[in-house]
C-alpha cells in the first residue's frame, strides 16, 4: 500500500459491502459504488448509481398508516458486464476457484481496478483485469475496461454488457420495509451497432433518466469484428459479445458510458444525450488520460502532505478523494446539495443536514466556488423554509433538519430501532439548530473569500431570514431577563424530551442560545457590509425595521445560558438527570456508541440520563476560537475563562459515546490545544471512521461527508491552527513533531497560498497568478504583508514545539 492506494488483497463476503461504499468512484455529479461488474445485486454485492438531486417520493402503507419517504434514488445499473466462456454459465466469485484476487482504489485517479486469476471447472485459467472510473474530466462519462487473458486455453468467449433499470432502493437493511421502488420504464434503444440505451422515469418526481452504454473489443493490434446478440425488456437492455480468444493474447473489452437526466442543461432529452454522447467519447485509454488529468489538477489544489504519520497521510487523501467526488466543480453546475452519506449509498436517504458545517470549511479555502453553489442549494429553498416558519408560528425562513428536493422537512416521523425491531417516533426535526448552521456556512463562506457580492444578492438574505426566525422562537423572559428558546434540541440526539414530559422539545439548548446570540451580533454587521442602496432594498423587501434590529442587540446581549456545576449546562435541566453507570454498559455490549438503541432496547428512555451521543455543548469550542467566544460570553454578560472551557470539555466527553462520527472531529478539534495526546487519538478514530466501519456495518451504507472532510479541516484549523481574524490569515500549530513536513495549498480571498512546516518554521508562499492583495498572514504576534510571488518564513514559538508523542 502507498500513500495513494486502498488495496484489499482477498475476498471477503463480510466486507464486500463496506469496500464498495469505499472504492465508489464519482465525479460530483454522479457516483457509482465500487461493486464488481460481474455481481448481480444481493445480500453482499450492492451496485447503485446515484446523482446529485435524483430525488423520488413514495408512501408506503404501515400498519395502515400512509408513510411518506423522499429518498436518493438508486438509478439503473451500468455496470454489468459478465464473461461466459464457452458456452457456460457467467463466472462470478462462487463457481470458479479463485487464484488471485486484488481489489484496489486507486486514490489519486479515482479508478478502481480488479484483478482477478481463477479456474473454471473445465480446469481453464484466465485473468481478468478490471478497471473503472467515473470521469472527473467530463460530468456524465464514465469508463469501463476489461483485460481478459486466456492462460492455458484458447477458445470462444461471450461478454454480456447490460443496462439493468430492474433496481430498487434497499441497501439500508432498517428502510426495506418501506417503499423502495422509484423507477418506470420509459423506452429502450441502441444507436449503431455499439450502443445499447434506456431511459426511465422516477415515478413521483417525473425525473428523466438515460443511460448509454458502448461496448468494444480489442486486442493488441486494434478492434476486433465480434458478433453481437440484443436482447430486451421492458426495463432491460444487454448485448451478447461473442468472440475468439487465444492463449496468453489480452483481449480487452471496453464499456464506455453517458448518464444523463432531465434536469441537465443544455440538452434536449435525456436519451438522444446520452446516445449522442457515448458514440462521440473517446476510447477507454483516451478517456482515462483526461479524467487523470482532470484529477491532477484537483490534487494541485487540495493535496495534504502529512509525512510523518503514514496511516493518517493515506487516509486524509481518501477523503480529499471522496469529497470531491461528491462535491466538485461539475456539483456547483447543478442545484446540488451535499448528501451527508455523500452519493455512495442510502443512508439518511441522501438528505442534507447540518453536517455541511463540517464540509464546506475545507472546500471554502481551496474551492470556494463549490461551496457557493452548495450554499445556492439553500438559497433555493428560501421560500419553502419561509412557509415552514409560517406554519409553526414563526417568522423569517426556518430549514429543515433533513432536506431533499424541494426543502420541505424531510424527516420521517417514525424511526426503525435495529436493535429492539420497534419503530420509534422520532422528533430529531426539532433540532432547529440546522439554521444556525447554514447562517455560520454562509459567514464563513465570506469570511474565506470575501465574495460581497454573493453577500450582496444571497447570503444577506438568507442571513437575515434566519436571524429573524431566531427572534421569533425566542421569547423574553422578564423574570430572568434573558431571552429563551423552548421546544428545540441540540445536536445531542439522545434528547428528545424531558424524562416523562408528554411533548418533545427542550428548553434553552446552550449551543443553540450562544449561536444565536452570535447570529445576533453578526446580522448587523451584514447589513452595514452591503452597498448603501441594496441593504435599504433588501430591508424595505423583507421589511427589517428598526426595532427589530434593536430586538437583536438586545437578543445578542441577554440570550440565556444555562450553567450547573461550573460547567455550561446542554440544556437547562441538565444537571437533574441521572448519571448512567457507564462501566456497566461498556462490559456488557461490545459497542456502545448508539447507547440509545440499547437503552430503549432495555426499555429505558435515555432522555433520563446525562449521557449524549455527540458534541453538543462542546460544538461551541470548535466553530469559535476562544477570543471569539469570550467576547461572545462575557458580551452576555458571562464570565469565560479556560477553565471553563476544560471543564465543560471534560465533563461531557465522560457521557458521550461518539454515536455520530461527527462527534470524534469536534473533540479532537477542541482538545487540539488542551490534551494534544487525546486531541491526536480522537482526529485517528475520525480518520478511521469510514476505512475501519468503526460505527459498525454504516458505512456500506454511505460514507460520512462530514468526518471526512471534518479531518481535513482539522488539520487545517485544529493542528496547523489557520484562522481569519481581522483579515488576517492566522497559523497556530500544534502537535510539532506529528506535523513535521505537513504541507498543503490554500486560497485565502482569492490568492493561492502554500503552507507548510519544517521542523520549527512555518512557511507561506503566495503564488503571483490570481494575487489578490493586501495579504497578510500571522502567526502570533508577527503579522506580515505578502506581495505577489513572496513568502515568509515565521519560527514557531518553542511551547508549540514542546508536545512529544
Ligand atoms: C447525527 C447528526 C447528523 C446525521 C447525518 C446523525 O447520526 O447525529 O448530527 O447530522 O447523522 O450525518
Amino acid at each position: 500500500m502507498d500513500d495513494f492506494t486502498l488495496a484489499y488483497d482477498f475476498f471477503d463476503p463480510a466486507s464486500e459491502g463496506l469496500r464498495e461504499a469505499l472504492t465508489s468512484t464519482g465525479n460530483g455529479y454522479f457516483c457509482t459504488r465500487g461493486t464488481a461488474e460481474w455481481q448481480d445485486k444481493g445480500s453482499l454485492h450492492y451496485p447503485g448509481t446515484y446523482v446529485h438531486g435524483g430525488y423520488n417520493r413514495e408512501t408506503t402503507i404501515f400498519g395502515g398508516r400512509p408513510v411518506w419517504n423522499e429518498d436518493l434514488v438508486n438509478l439503473p445499473n451500468w455496470l454489468v458486464l459478465k464473461l461466459r466462456i464457452e458456452g457456460e454459465d457467467a463466472i462470478r466469485l462462487d463457481n470458479v476457484e479463485v487464484l488471485d484476487y486484488r481489489h484496489t482504489y486507486d486514490i489519486r485517479s479515482a479508478l478502481v481496478q480488479r484483478e482477478l486469476r481463477f479456474r473454471d471447472r473445465a480446469g481453464r485459467e484466465t485473468s481478468l483485469r478490471s478497471r473503472r472510473f467515473v470521469s472527473m474530466a467530463h460530468s456524465h462519462q464514465a469508463g469501463i475496461e476489461w483485460t481478459l487473458v486466456p492462460e492455458n486455453w484458447s477458445g470462444r468467449v461471450e461478454v454480456v454488457t447490460a443496462l439493468d433499470a430492474r433496481v430498487t432502493n434497499q441497501i439500508v437493511a432498517r428502510y426495506r420495509e418501506l417503499e423502495g421502488r422509484h423507477l418506470n420504464p420509459v423506452s429502450l434503444r441502441t444507436f449503431g451497432p455499439d450502443v445499447i440505451a434506456l431511459k426511465v422515469q422516477t415515478r413521483q418526481s417525473d425525473i428523466y433518466v438515460a443511460e448509454a452504454a458502448r461496448a468494444r473489443v480489442f486486442h493488441d493490434d486494434g478492434p476486433i469484428d465480434v458478433e453481437r446478440d440484443l436482447y430486451q425488456m421492458e426495463d432491460y437492455i444487454q448485448q451478447v459479445l461473442a468472440f475468439d480468444v487465444e492463449q496468453n493474447r489480452p483481449a480487452r473489452v471496453e464499456k464506455m458510458i453517458a448518464l444523463f437526466t432531465s434536469r441537465d442543461n443544455a440538452i434536449t432529452e435525456p436519451l438522444v444525450a446520452a446516445g449522442r454522447h457515448v458514440l462521440r467519447y473517446p476510447d477507454f485509454g483516451g478517456a482515462l488520460a483526461e479524467h487523470e488529468s482532470a484529477w491532477t489538477e484537483l490534487w494541485d489544489i487540495c493535496d495534504v502532505r502529512l509525512p510523518r504519520e503514514p496511516r493518517a497521510q493515506l487516509l486524509l487523501r481518501l477523503h480529499v478523494a471522496h469529497v470531491l467526488q461528491v462535491c466538485s466543480r461539475h456539483t456547483a453546475r447543478h442545484d446540488a446539495g451535499v448528501p451527508a452519506r455523500g452519493l455512495n449509498g442510502e443512508a439518511y436517504r441522501g438528505h442534507v443536514f447540518w453536517d455541511e458545517l463540517y464540509v464546506y470549511p475545507f472546500l471554502n479555502l481551496r474551492l470556494p466556488e463549490i461551496t457557493r453553489a452548495l450554499l445556492l442549494y439553500r438559497y433555493r429553498r428560501l421560500t419553502e423554509a419561509r412557509a415552514a416558519a409560517v406554519e409553526a408560528g414563526y417568522r423569517g425562513a426556518m430549514f429543515p433538519w433533513q432536506s431533499g428536493s424541494d426543502g420541505t422537512e424531510e424527516t420521517q416521523a417514525i424511526h426503525l430501532n435495529p436493535v429492539s425491531g420497534q419503530w420509534e417516533p422520532d422528533h430529531s426535526r426539532n433540532q432547529r439548530h440546522v439554521n444556525a448552521a447554514i447562517f455560520y456556512n454562509v459567514w464563513q463562506y465570506y469570511q474565506a473569500t470575501d465574495d460581497l457580492e454573493f453577500l450582496r444578492d444571497y447570503g444577506a438574505e438568507l442571513m437575515l431570514e434566519i436571524t429573524r426566525f431566531w427572534a421569533s422562537i425566542a421569547h423574553y423572559n422578564p423574570e430572568r431577563q434573558r431571552y429563551e428558546i423552548h421546544g428545540v434540541m441540540g445536536p445531542d440526539e439522545f434528547h428528545e424530551r424531558y424524562p416523562g414530559a408528554e411533548h418533545a422539545g427542550l428548553r434553552n439548548n446552550a449551543y443553540t442560545n450562544a449561536m444565536v446570540a452570535w447570529i445576533a451580533t453578526i446580522a448587523p454587521q451584514v447589513l452595514d457590509l452591503l452597498p448603501t442602496s441594496r441593504c435599504a432594498a433588501l430591508r424595505a423587501r423583507l421589511d427589517v425595521t428598526d426595532e427589530e434590529l434593536r430586538t437583536w442587540e438586545d437578543m445578542s446581549r441577554r440570550m440565556y445560558v444555562p450553567f450547573h456545576d461550573d460547567v455550561i449546562s446542554q440544556f437547562e435541566g441538565y444537571a437533574a438527570l441521572e448519571e448512567l453507570d457507564w462501566d456497566h454498559y461498556r462490559a456488557t455490549y461490545p459497542n456502545i456508541q448508539r447507547l440509545d438503541r440499547i437503552l430503549k432496547a432495555e426499555g429505558k428512555d435515555p432522555n433520563r440520563f446525562k449521557v449524549a451521543k455527540q458534541a453538543d455543548a462542546v460544538m461551541l469550542f470548535f466553530l469559535f476560537g476562544h477570543d471569539e467566544l469570550r467576547a461572545l460570553f462575557e458580551r452576555l454578560g458571562y464570565s469565560y475563562d479556560s477553565d471553563l472551557v476544560r471543564r465543560t470539555i471534560d465533563y461531557y466527553d465522560r457521557r458521550t459515546s461518539h454515536g455520530s462520527t461527527l462527534s470524534f472531529v469536534t473533540y479532537a478539534g477542541v482538545l487540539a490545544g488542551l490534551d494534544p495526546p487525546s486531541s491526536w487519538d480522537r482526529f485517528m478514530a475520525a480518520l478511521e471512521s469510514d476505512v475501519s466501519d468503526v460505527q459498525g456495518e454504516t458505512t456500506k451504507e454511505g460514507i460520512h461527508m462530514g468526518v471526512m472532510s471534518g479531518t481535513l479541516d482539522l488539520l487545517q484549523r485544529s493542528y496547523v491552527g489557520s484562522s481569519i481574524t481581522d483579515d488576517v490569515l492566522r497559523f497556530e500549530p500544534r502537535l510539532l513533531n506529528r506535523l513535521d513536513g505537513v504541507a498543503f495549498s490554500m486560497r485565502f480571498r482569492g490568492t493561492s497560498l502554500q503552507v507548510s512546516i519544517e521542523g520549527d518554521e512555518l512557511t507561506v508562499l503566495a503564488q503571483t497568478e490570481g494575487f489578490r492583495g493586501p495579504m497578510r498572514v500571522g502567526v502570533g504576534d508577527e503579522v506580515r504583508e505578502l506581495d505577489p510571488g513572496s513568502g515568509c518564513v515565521f519560527p514557531l514559538p518553542a511551547q508549540a514545539s514542546s508536545v512529544r508523542r
